[in-house]
């Protein structure tokens, strides 16, 4: 039997944990926000040290995708899970524990994969709830949909900074040549740019400079590269008091999440004429994808793709409010996705 309870969180629509003695599941669903639609938001299976750093975490998760979806013009509203505990935990009761939790929403929370959990997992979830998304045999793997996603941001970025979007003849410095960082690569070699990657595997990187025409430095030396665009590709905090310092590039754009270690790095790249491209903007054609999955009939590539465009036109909108307002990208990038949901809030409320 799995425990259920409600707790309450201040700007939170819905915040539960869930116990089931059973299966040893521990886990936390929080739903911010609904106003645009339901709160889709994946599932993470993480070795938290203790409840509270778990709650943290799935708090500033389920508002991140709040201002995600709104900002990628989807009908969603900001949810996620988090399971204290790691892999080796996983079974089949485990999993339908989760998806008694999941279901207990009625359909509020929508969940996906997210770190340690794979698709097999999620269909073991799915026996016990319908609201899932990301299923084996529906929308596929995000990332190569996240990198045109990312490729689109950039263009918007490009467009801004030097009036035409074209990766001619530019300089384009990407650090990590992983499943995003790599179909990025090519998609900017393929328009004339010029690639600089680094990875911590030597080998993915130079597998990426051979197929882009690029070359390879190394993971200490691709944010001091003279270039146009510096494209952080691998983890989060790349933005930080000392990378700062080094960087010799006009635009920050890439795929990996919270590459601002804090707000104020974002304050700081506007200082010195540095243009940043919102992480969560920029890198969420995957959720665009998997969004598509809940249309009716079902999966679509092609409307999918082209609901990307939204990426392009988001980022317009917040590099007129950057411009307007005096303020940096990433807190353009909050107001409009908060206006977004407040303008949507009024109208349900008239
Ligand atoms: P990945 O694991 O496939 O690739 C990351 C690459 O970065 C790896 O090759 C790794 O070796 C390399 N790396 C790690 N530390 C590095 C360092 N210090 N310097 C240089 N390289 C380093 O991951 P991915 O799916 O390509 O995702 C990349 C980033 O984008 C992550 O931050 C991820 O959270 C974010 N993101 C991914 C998706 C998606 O659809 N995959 C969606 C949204 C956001």
């Amino acid at each position: 039997m799995v425990e259920i309870t409600e707790i309450q969180v201040d700007g939170y629509e819905c915040v539960k944990r869930a116990i089931d003695p059973a299966s040893g599941l521990h886990a936390y669903i929080s739903v911010h926000s609904t106003v645009l639609g339901p709160a889709l938001g994946g599932m993470r299976l993480w070795p938290y040290a203790s409840e509270e750093e778990a709650m943290t975490d799935v708090l500033r998760l389920s508002r991140g995708m709040t201002y995600k979806a709104a900002c990628a013009g989807l009908a969603l509203g900001g949810g996620k899970s988090v399971i204290i505990g790691d892999p080796s935990m996983k079974s089949d009761a485990f999993f339908e524990a989760m998806g008694e939790f999941v279901d207990s929403f009625g359909g509020t929370y929508i969940t996906a994969e997210d770190v340690n959990i794979k698709v097999e997992d999620m269909g073991i979830v799915a026996r016990k709830s319908d609201h899932v998304v990301g299923l084996a045999g529906k929308s596929g793997n995000p990332s190569p949909k996240t990198a045109w996603g990312v490729f689109l941001g950039l263009k918007a970025t490009l467009e801004d900074v030097y009036g035409s979007d074209s990766c001619d003849g530019k300089v384009f410095a990407i650090e990590g040549a992983g499943s995003v960082g790599s179909v990025l690569a090519d998609y900017i070699a393929k328009e004339g740019g010029k690639i600089v990657v680094a990875d911590i595997f030597d080998e993915s990187a130079q597998r990426v400079a051979k197929a882009t025409g690029g070359t390879v430095v190394g993971p200490d030396e691709i944010r001091a590269v003279d270039c146009d665009v510096y494209a952080p590709c691998a983890l989060g905090g790349s933005i930080n008091d000392e990378s700062i310092a080094e960087l010799k590039c006009k635009i920050v754009c890439g795929a990996a999440n919270n590459q601002l270690l804090e707000a104020r790095h974002g304050d700081k790249l506007r200082e010195l004429g540095i243009r940043y491209a919102p992480d969560y903007v920029v890198n969420a054609a995957g959720l665009i994808n998997v969004y598509d999955e809940m249309m009716p009939g079902g999966y679509n590539e092609e409307r999918a793709v082209k609901n990307m465009d939204q990426i392009r036109e988001s980022m317009r909108s917040i590099f007129a409010i950057s411009n307007e307002e005096g303020i940096s990208t990433a807190t353009a990038a909050d107001r409009f996705a908060e206006r977004r949901v407040e303008e949507a809030r009024a109208k349900a409320n008239a």
